[in-house]
């Protein structure tokens, strides 16, 4: 079984996972203790073990956080039973919204207990496809922490794939004035660290839940909610038997055109108001509709101000197949230039025929859309207003960090942006070109460092 292990990272990332996980215990017919109590075994257990112990009995996560409320919460709750009690670790001091907290000071002394734990359960596996961190950008523990546990998982698992599901603040939903720091402190690791980086923007899921779910004042367990769809839809294919993206790197070779550039936004359908009629029949051409519709992605931005470089659809429950494969075509046949023309088959379907719970068929989209640029501009804007004058900086350079390293993030970010937008505008010549001028340039290096070689040679003998 190729499993993955999962890490729930601060208060968000803990809450989050926990909606995740009662999400497919629920899909995957397993109670609060992970037995089973489904109906359909052959499906639902086959590859039941990606994300659990074989028997079905404990959950492959581990949680971490520097305080103790959250995780408390989830001890003494319907999930309390589903992970081994030395996968919960947890500080006391809390980390105050700081990054330099979360990745130096409080953090760094909670990593060691944290690694060897995910040693441990590195080691119970039969063969490891990677791991997935859920965490929040905006507060302290999820981007520090989290972030620089990415780094020493990258450097101890060099290859085994790292996936993480990044929740980015926003003024709607938190008023913490320092999180756009933490945030551009995290991409900086993330965008190194990171093989792929599911984007979910509070900003985006506040307006779904008002918009579209009609809940006046949602609270993170609405949020929570909807994100538990996506995660579940993005992990249907690692969860049951199919062929496409079966596994992390399968997916990751799919969507990720270029090292960087692993920022995906998602979009889930059907999303139905309470009360509404959860269980109506959609087409499928309704289902893409929806899930494709920019006011019910996952991140606030606009895919029709872009491209999009790679899309992957999930289908489930009782869709037929035929009318998934035209809808799917039509959406880049009629919108061609919606989608960079250098990769010839970059929109992937694939098919499940479990449903999730409570509704008879639904679609996820992962999309690897130059647009996410709109979500980094965004942050980006924020830190530099504050940057500009230095503001709240000591509050970092108190726990021993250098301004160097918010200068650094910010560039890294720009740069970013700049990528994506140079992949935006690159057409099928553009490209080529710049390929051949990369490998023209390597060719050169090569002769060169032939030639130092072998006057150093020359000089030896
Ligand atoms: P940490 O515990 O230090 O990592 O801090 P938090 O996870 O509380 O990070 C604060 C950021 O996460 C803010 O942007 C909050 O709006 C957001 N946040 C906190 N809890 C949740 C949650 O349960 N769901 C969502 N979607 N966002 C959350």
């Amino acid at each position: 079984m190729r499993e993955l292990i999962t890490f729930a990272c601060g208060q968000a990332g803990n809450q989050i996972s926990s909606a995740f996980w009662q999400c497919i215990l629920n899909e995957h017919g397993l109670d609060g203790d992970g037995r089973y109590i489904g109906s359909n075994e052959d499906e639902q257990l086959a590859k039941v073990g990606v994300f659990f112990e074989p028997s079905g009995q404990e959950g492959n996560s581990i949680q971490v956080d520097l305080e103790p409320g959250t995780m408390d919460t989830i001890r003494s709750g319907p999930l309390g039973k589903l992970f081994r009690p030395d996968n919960y670790i947890n500080g006391e001091s809390g980390a105050g919204n700081n990054f330099s907290k979360g990745y130096y000071t409080e953090g760094a002394e909670l990593l060691d207990q944290v690694l060897d734990v995910a040693r441990k359960e590195a080691e119970k596996t039969d063969m490891l496809q990677g791991f997935q961190l859920v965490h929040s950008l905006g507060g302290g523990t999820g981007s520090g922490l989290g972030t620089n546990l990415l780094t020493k998982l990258r450097e101890e698992f060099p290859d085994r794939m790292l996936a993480t599901w990044s929740v980015l603040p926003s003024p709607k939903v938190s008023d913490t004035v320092v999180e756009p720091y933490n945030a551009t402190l995290s991409f900086h690791q993330l965008v190194e660290n990171s093989d792929m980086t599911f984007c979910l923007d509070n900003e985006a899921l506040y307006d779904i839940c008002q918009r579209t779910l009609r809940t006046k004042n949602p609270t993170y367990s609405d949020l929570n909610s909807i994100i538990s769809f996506a995660m579940s839809g993005c992990s249907t294919t690692l969860r049951f038997p199919g062929q496409l993206n079966s596994d992390l790197r399968k997916m990751g070779v799919n969507l990720v055109p270029f090292p960087r550039l692993h920022f995906f936004t998602t979009g889930f359908a059907p999303l139905v108001a309470p009360g509404s009629k959860a269980y109506q029949s959609l087409k499928t051409s309704e289902l893409i509709a929806q899930g494709y519709d920019p006011k019910n992605i996952m991140a606030a931005i606009d895919p029709r101000h872009g491209k999009y470089l790679t899309v992957a659809a999930i289908f489930r429950g009782n869709v037929n197949a035929r009318d998934v494969e035209n809808e799917m075509y039509n959406l880049r046949e009629k919108n061609p230039a919606g989608f960079v023309e250098w990769i010839p088959n970059n929109v992937l379907t694939s098919l499940c025929d479990i449903a999730p719970p409570q509704l008879k068929m639904s679609a996820t989209f992962i999309a690897n859309t130059t647009s996410i640029q709109e979500l980094f501009k965004r942050t980006h804007d924020q830190f530099s207003l504050m940057f500009r004058r230095k503001a709240f900086l000591h509050w970092y350079t108190g726990e021993g960090m250098d301004e160097m390293e918010f200068t650094e993030a910010e560039s890294n970010l720009m740069d970013l942006i700049a990528e994506y937008q140079q992949y935006e505008s690159a057409g099928v010549d553009e490209v080529d070109e710049e390929l051949y001028e990369q490998e023209y340039q390597d060719e050169v290096d090569g002769q060169q460092e032939y030639a130092d070689d072998s006057v150093q040679y020359a000089d030896e003998q």
